[in-house]
């Protein structure tokens, strides 16, 4: 049967064409939609794409921006709503990817009536979709604006607990890296317990803390680092050994918690590592997919960060079907399967972990469109041989 695939799930379904290494962030045009739209209100661009729409409406963040020129905001929508497919099919969400961007002009200042405007503006774009975006929270935006959205359009995730949404996602997200931990520390050390555990946290912002917190908790023996020397009073509490940033990223241990900005393995960074494991909350760790092999190389187990850290996508998606904290937390749990079924098919395949998680994104979402296209069938059947005799 022939898969049935949107025209933006295309190029990621096309196996015999997919290149030896794995391109998440692909900024080719392979979308369902791109929406570009100038406000009625505040007269700055919106940017909505809809990579895929397979698995169910595209879910991602709306992000407030200001771009030296309108391709690099395009650019940033079209390649992060396409991760977005990849992160919500690898948790198996009934979700495809998409992302929204407001341009701001070059250091722009607002008044709180032009933001406002601006993110009305947005909110009709995202309405025009019908459903097939749905929004939520990103890089400059919060979730009060979330509120404001949603006067407008009912397709917005994340807002507060006291609207009836799933308020802030740190805490599923920390606890999805703590599974992830787990699952790596089992296949590295035969065992997932932290007990006596060196792990070390890079970054102790909403996620990084909770994570410090939780190893602490778990008995592992923890350092910790962050720009921001406030955060030693943390390290304290934790009784935590405080390191410099460039210290921690080299420090001797048996996992490292990389928990604040992306692009932290590279060319360089790589051959100078000392941990055994690595699993964290930032995202695009890698400055490149290709660090992927060098890591393996140097027998650094990585456990992907759009699995790794997906625990707030699943907290939100839970939005859907009316939201419980209870469910939430068990299905972000699963994550440490999640991870453990990648490591067992990169170690089939013999690839890295990261093709393993792209591979199975993209079954699930061939799946989905293999389900999509025989109801499609069953439904034109009907349509044809009506039951009524008289139509
Ligand atoms: P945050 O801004 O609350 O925390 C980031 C922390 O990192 C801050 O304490 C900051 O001082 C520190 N930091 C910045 N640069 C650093 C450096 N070079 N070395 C050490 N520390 C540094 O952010 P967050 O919400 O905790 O998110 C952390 C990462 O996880 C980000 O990459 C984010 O995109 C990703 N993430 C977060 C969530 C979530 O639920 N918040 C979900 C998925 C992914």
């Amino acid at each position: 049967m022939r898969v049935h695939t949107p025209q933006g799930c295309r190029a990621v379904l096309n196996h015999g064409t997919r290149p030896s290494t794995t391109e998440r962030y692909l900024e080719t045009l392979e979308h369902e939609e791109l929406l570009v739209r100038r406000g009625r209100r505040s007269g700055l661009y919106t940017i909505i794409a809809v990579h895929c729409t397979t698995r169910g409406p595209s879910l991602g963040g709306c992000r407030m921006w200001s771009y030296d020129d309108a391709r690099a905001a395009v650019r940033d929508a079209l390649r992060l709503s396409r991760a977005m497919t990849y992160k919500a099919a690898v948790a198996d969400l009934p979700l495809g990817g998409g992302k929204g961007v407001i341009m701001l002009p070059a250091r722009a200042r607002f008044t709180a009536s032009q933001r406002t405007a601006a993110l009305l503006d947005f909110a009709d774009a995202v309405q025009t979709l019908g459903g097939r975006y749905i929004t939520a929270e990103d890089v400059g935006t919060s979730s009060r604006d979330m509120s404001v959205i949603a006067g407008q359009t009912p397709h917005v995730a994340g807002l507060a607990r006291s609207r009836g949404g799933s308020g802030d996602p740190s805490p599923f997200t920390a606890l999805g890296v703590e599974a992830a931990i787990r699952a790596c520390c089992e296949r590295a050390f035969d065992s997932d317990s932290l007990r006596g555990r060196t792990i070390c946290v890079i970054g102790l912002g909403h996620v990084g803390s909770r994570v410090a917190k939780r190893c602490a908790r778990a008995g592992a023996r923890l350092s910790v680092a962050d720009v921001d020397e406030r955060k030693r009073a943390l390290a304290t509490q934790l009784d935590a050994h405080w390191l410099a940033p460039g210290d921690a990223l080299v420090a001797d241990v048996d996992v490292l918690a990389p928990c604040a900005l992306g692009g932290i393995f590279n060319d360089q960074t790589v051959p100078a590592l000392n941990c055994r494991v690595i699993a964290g909350a930032a995202n695009n760790q890698l400055a490149a997919e290709r660090i992927a092999e060098q890591l393996a190389s140097r027998s650094i187990l990585w456990a992907p960060d759009f699995v790794t850290n997906s625990g707030g996508l699943i907290n939100i998606a839970e939005e859907l079907d009316g939201y419980d904290p209870a469910t939430a937390r068990r299905r972000v749990q699963r994550i440490g399967d999640t991870v453990r079924e990648i490591f067992d098919r990169a170690a089939a395949d013999g690839e890295t972990p990261l093709a393993a998680a792209m591979a199975l994104a993209e079954l699930r979402i061939a799946e989905a469109g293999t389900v999509a296209e025989t109801t499609a069938t069953e439904i034109g059947t009907d349509v044809t041989q009506p039951d009524h005799p008289s139509a």
